[in-house]
């Protein structure tokens, strides 16, 4: 850090806590029918309950009560086996009942936590989940697309979603992004929600407030919402501690409010402002009986949690043992893992295998925009393709080319190999003439190389493979250059 005008920025330490909405993959909304296909006509997907038509009740969908268990559990939270579903009051017209469904004194789960790595002691940087709990989505105005009219769209209301909520036990804008990084890959292990931040299922609020380093106080705290990327979230947190800082620096006070980011300027700006919990007036919703859970039932779910991020990495570092940086990669999404442990035990060299997923594979992903599971490779031929570079039947160069054809037909690269010519050559009359013409075209070279001038065996090897057209089988070639040697 330079040290003119950062002064202030030594001397204080952000302290931020996260929102995080996240919705759930169900086919229907929360206490209604309706679907939750995303990017159908406006109020397509609408029915008495969730336009909020008197006489109408919810009916809790159970398919988004297990999602939202499976979140729980996965970070280790404690799913109570009794909670209960809140009236959160306000008026806004994208709410039609004028109030959102949401739990507030009885959550879903609390007291989880995500450890994001270790500080320079070693010891775990642990975060703590105050709470998960689950509530609907509020519906859509449209301010800009009918000449200063305003529109709804209430496809989106009774969509439902868990808000996950941490402690303010983040102390940078890093550890926010690392935060929300393993957040969204537990949540993707588990597949409770697709994810997509563009179209809304993963949203991010902060928490930010700032106190001199070593004080253990809280600041006053403001919130900051509108970030639609998790960049956006690490760069909307230090434009406000650096808000904030000028603020205290210059002998303000840092006021309670609500902030939106606004990326292209990269300021924040205020929106109204915030109301406490108590202007919501909660009260339980007399249409929902409490919702319980049994021990029986809360235990076969966990019972039946996919392998998370850390066993996974545990798992890979001893019985795959690759590096920390091939398993991080291998295991960002299940979907790899499972991909690349698909190859691994068809092929048997984890490593291999490692190193052309990292590759070649995710190089196709990223050019296409393929997800793995539609990716035109199958694990078994994949594996076959590096059986034949392992037992010298086509050379590592012919392999990618012939793997650029798979990618393409979905062919069987046996039978690439032999179409487009492909085959390594091991025989040894042909390799020897071929070696033989290069000596004799290169024979003032080879006389130096006889004489001791040992770097020039790479020029023979290349020529003869290129001799061979890149077919000739290079381990080979340097056999019979050593025999012509000693000869
Ligand atoms: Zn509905």
């Amino acid at each position: 850090m330079s040290a003119a005008g950062t002064g202030g920025t030594d001397t204080y330490e952000m302290v931020v806590g996260l929102e995080v909405h996240v919705q759930l993959r169900t086919r229907t909304k929360l206490f209604c029918n309706c679907s939750t296909q995303f990017g159908e006509p406006p109020n397509r997907n609408t029915c008495p309950v969730c336009l909020a038509l008197p006489g109408s009740l919810p009916v809790l969908n159970e398919a988004a009560v297990e999602l939202a268990t499976k979140a729980a559990l996965a970070l280790g939270a404690d799913v109570a086996e009794e909670s209960i579903f809140a009236r959160k009051n306000y008026f806004y017209p994208d709410l039609p009942k004028g109030y959102q469904i949401s739990q507030f004194d009885k959550p879903l789960a609390t007291e989880g936590q995500l450890i994001i790595g270790e500080r320079a002691d070693g010891s775990a940087i642990r975060i703590c989940i105050t709470r998960l709990h689950m509530e609907e989505d509020a519906g859509k105005s449209i301010h800009d697309r009918f000449n200063g009219l305003s529109a709804i769209d209430l496809n989106r209301a009774g969509v439902p979603l868990v808000e996950i909520v941490s402690d303010p036990d983040l102390r940078s804008s890093a550890e926010a992004g690392s935060y929300l990084r393993l957040l969204k890959q537990l949540l993707e292990y588990v597949d409770v929600s697709d994810l997509n931040m563009e179209e809304g299922s993963l949203r991010v609020d902060a928490n930010i407030s700032i106190r001199k380093r070593g004080e253990t106080k809280l600041g006053t705290k403001t919130e900051v919402k509108n970030m639609n990327s998790f960049s956006g979230v690490e760069r909307a947190l230090e434009a406000e501690f650096a808000r904030q800082v000028g603020i205290l620096e210059s002998g303000g006070v840092v006021e309670q409010q609500t902030l939106l980011w606004d990326a292209d300027r990269g300021t924040v700006r205020p929106a109204r402002s915030k109301e406490g919990s108590h202007d919501y007036r909660y009260f339980p919703d007399p249409d929902l009986p409490p919702l319980r859970l049994t021990h029986e039932w809360i235990g076969r779910l966990r019972d039946r949690l996919p392998e998370l991020p850390d066993a996974k990495r545990r798992r890979f570092t001893d019985e795959h043992r690759l590096s920390p940086y091939d398993i991080d990669v291998l295991t960002a999404s299940p979907r790899i893992a499972e991909y690349f442990e698909a190859v691994a035990h068809a092929h048997g060299d984890s490593k291999t295998v490692a190193n052309w997923i990292m590759g070649e594979v995710l190089a196709v992903l990223k050019q296409t925009g393929l997800p793995i599971d539609r990716f035109p490779v199958r694990p078994r031929d994949l594996a076959t393709l590096l059986d034949m570079v392992r037992d010298g039947a086509v050379s590592n160069t012919a392999a990618k080319r012939i793997f650029g054809i798979m990618v393409q037909t979905g062919e069987l690269p046996a039978q690439i190999a032999e179409r487009e010519g492909l085959a390594q050559v091991g025989d040894e009359g042909q390799l020897a003439a071929w070696v033989d013409e290069v000596l004799a075209a290169q024979s003032s070279e080879w006389a130096r190389y006889r004489a001791g001038e040992k770097k020039l065996l790479g020029v023979f090897v290349g020529a003869v493979m290129k001799k061979s057209g890149g077919r000739a089988d290079p381990k080979k070639v340097n056999q019979l250059l050593a025999m012509r040697a000693s000869g």
